[in-house]
């Protein structure tokens, strides 16, 4: 990718130093601030395993945060677990917000959640200076919602954590929605008409093998042609183009040009050539693929005593290593040894 289509880069800026071995440009850091969930998603948990990992401070994830923002990080995206359980959150936000990029605009932060908490922190959030938010929500009805999380009561409780992100500006919102065939590939048209009515993104997800059980097999996966193909029965779909190379989502509007549906398609329309993202785990180990079997320890080496010119160095070293692709559905694939929740989605 061009270095000119970083935001904010002109010829008098400096040029991006995180790049792999493959010529990607790393600028999108998604941090997980705590593997415990509220949730026990049948595709994600057993419902058996609680947290695994130690969570640093919130002062420890700025300061390796801002190691990775020296060298070129651009957006920065809070997950977990579940973020909105963290206590010290708002404050992190707040203290990201004042930070510059390399190129002196401000940091794009995001926050990806299953919005239980949401409708008493979107406000607070939106005023430490979140700019978006994507709320995971697997259902359009309650019932099914409420077998998938195994949490009595949590499909009003996210609605009402959708409806107070929308209040507070954290726009546009998006609604990620990973699809299990046999559990919820029925809902596929319901949320055709939830985002038209409701003005948000929805946006499909192939499920991966990366749950803490053993459910995935191609089959269970409801790939983006079938997708495609059963919201076009709904009203005709017209494909958005990209804004830029390293969008997850195929984007697609109706034909009468209201609601916006993403496909995030990794296992049938693997993006990795485009991937921009680089991830750090609760306990501060770098994972530079989903799939990545070797975790990088940033966090033992500052509690060793490196020094911020050591760290970096290391950072763009095992960015340099980054994984060329994914090898989902090929003999030999292994799974990760962390599940989904103790990676960061
Ligand atoms: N708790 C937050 C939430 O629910 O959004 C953040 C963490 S959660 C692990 C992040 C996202 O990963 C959610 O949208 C979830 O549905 C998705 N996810 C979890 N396991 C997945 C899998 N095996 N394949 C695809 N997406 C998955």
């Amino acid at each position: 990718m061009a270095a000119t289509s970083l935001p904010g880069l002109t010829s008098a800026t400096p040029e991006p130093r995180l790049t792999d071995s493959h010529g990607r440009v790393i600028h999108d850091l998604r941090v997980s601030i705590t593997d415990r969930c509220n949730y026990k998603c049948v595709y994600c948990r057993t419902g058996e395993v609680g947290a695994q990992y130690p969570e640093l401070a919130i002062d420890e994830y700025l300061r390796l945060i801002g190691l990775f923002v020296g060298l070129g990080i651009t957006k920065v995206r809070l997950t977990g677990g579940e973020p909105l359980l963290r206590r010290g959150l708002v404050d992190l936000v707040k203290e990201l917000r004042a930070w510059r990029t390399l190129w002196g605009e401000p940091l794009d932060l995001a926050l990806t959640t299953n919005g239980h908490l949401l409708e008493g922190l979107a406000e607070p959030l939106k005023a430490a200076g979140l700019n978006r938010v994507t709320v995971s929500m697997d259902a359009v009805d309650a019932g099914t919602f409420e077998r998938i999380t195994r949490i009595p009561g949590s499909f009003a409780a996210v609605l009402k954590g959708v409806s107070a992100a929308k209040a507070a500006g954290l726009t546009p919102l998006k609604i990620n929605c990973v699809l299990l065939r046999g559990f919820n590939d029925d809902q596929i048209e319901g949320f055709a008409r939830f985002a038209r009515k409701e003005d948000v993104v929805v946006r499909f997800i192939e499920f991966m093998p990366l749950e803490e059980d053993r459910l995935w097999t191609p089959e269970i996966v409801v790939p983006l042609k079938e997708i495609v193909e059963r919201l076009g029965r709904v009203l005709p779909l017209v494909e958005i183009a990209p804004r830029e190379a390293s969008e997850t989502a195929r984007r697609y509007t109706f034909s009468d040009g209201v609601g916006e549906i993403g496909i995030i398609a990794p296992v049938t329309q693997a993006f990795c050539g485009a991937c921009s993202r680089v991830r750090m785990t609760s306990d501060g180990k770098i994972r530079t693929c989903l799939f990545s079997q070797v975790e990088h320890d940033l966090y033992g080496r500052l509690r060793a005593g490196e020094d911020d010119e050591e760290l970096r160095a290391y950072i763009l070293r095992t960015i340099e290593g980054k994984e060329a692709r994914h090898h989902i559905g090929e003999p030999g694939f292994l799974k990760p040894s962390r599940s989904m929740v103790h990676i960061g989605g």
